[in-house]
């Protein structure tokens, strides 16, 4: 399977966006069926450049990431990229998890740190783990052989009580220590990614491709938990809006379409290298903004 910096580099000379699908690991195996069988061919369909599979917080659900990878690439013959974080893991334990990943034919990894679990004070690292991302990337680099995503805030990661523009030197530390490109976090005023990317790009000087992250609205309740998880801002007048739709999920929904189309079309005529959907496993959504795009 293909390097997704590959990709991204192949579809700048086509002068088009790569498009790439996020999933979450279910957590039964009565989801996961079910995703394999409805949602995933329902999504390639619409013939992203690559997918990627979340890593959970701890469980069962981490096992289920490198076999969702594998079967995405086999069954569907599309580039898939692995979240990996470096929660309760000791580096040994990352040294084998990324020996099987290369045994499955994984190239791609997302290299994370992961959240503290609910209710803590932070980050601990356990005995023989990671403080930083940037040190899981260090372990990637040095076993070589795979493509390397991070995470990047356009509006500054949650815990940073140093503000954004020392957040976004971390990330650049990351990309600086071998991650090939960024996935942004979700955002809904456009604003917060342009002021990103113009920093990165100039202050810092980093050249990777930048790829703002897309999540649909199917719900206000959904947006609501989604951001009091990652700290996004919710623009007044979207508050507004999402206040009025509260209790018509479907019509939150359908508005929804509509948000993330504009915010994609003005990320477009910025030049933005791709677009990365988190599709939250649901078909309908990510497939008609796309159709509204022209690009499924
Ligand atoms: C596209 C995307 C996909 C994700 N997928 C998953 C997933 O599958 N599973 C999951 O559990 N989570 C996932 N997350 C969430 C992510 O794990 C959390 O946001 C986590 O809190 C931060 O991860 P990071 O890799 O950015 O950490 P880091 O880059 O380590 O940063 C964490 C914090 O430490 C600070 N920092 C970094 N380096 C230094 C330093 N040298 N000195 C001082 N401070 C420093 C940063 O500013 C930041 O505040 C995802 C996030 C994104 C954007």
């Amino acid at each position: 399977m293909r390097f997704i910096r590959d990709i991204y580099s192949e579809a700048r000379a086509a002068g088009r966006p790569a498009i790439s699908f996020e999933f979450f690991t279910p957590k039964t195996d009565e989801g996961e069926q079910r995703f394999f069988e409805q949602v995933m061919p329902a999504l390639a369909a619409l013939r992203p450049d690559y997918c990627s599979v979340t890593y959970g917080a701890g469980g069962s659900t981490q096992s289920r990431t490198f076999s969702m990878v594998d079967r995405i690439q086999r069954e569907f013959g599309i580039p898939c990229m692995a979240h990996l974080t470096c929660v309760g893991a000791t580096r040994e334990a990352i040294r084998t998890l990324l020996r099987d990943a290369r045994e499955r034919g994984i190239r791609n990894i997302l290299a994370l740190r992961g959240d503290p679990p609910e209710g803590a004070d932070g980050f601990t690292p356990v005995e023989g783990g990671f403080r930083y991302a940037a040190e899981l990337v260090d372990v990637i680099r040095e076993l070589g052989d795979f493509g390397i995503g991070v995470a990047g805030f356009p509006e500054g990661h949650l815990e940073n009580r140093e503000g954004r523009l020392a957040d976004w030197g971390h990330l650049r530390a990351k990309i600086e220590r071998g991650a090939d490109f960024v996935l942004t976090q979700i955002f809904f005023d456009n604003r917060f990614f342009h002021e990103f990317r113009a920093h990165l790009n100039g202050a810092l000087q980093v050249r990777v491709p930048l790829v703002p992250g897309i999540i649909p609205i199917l719900s206000a309740g959904q947006i609501e938990r989604f951001t009091a998880l990652c700290g996004a801002t919710i623009p007044a007048a979207l508050a507004r809006r999402l206040e009025a739709l509260k209790d018509d999920n479907a019509a939150a929904a359908a508005f929804g379409v509509e948000f993330a189309t504009e915010q994609c079309v003005d990320l477009l005529r910025a030049g933005v290298p791709g677009l990365h959907f988190y599709t939250l496993n649901k078909v309908a959504s990510t497939q008609a903004i796309l159709a509204k795009l022209g690009l499924s």
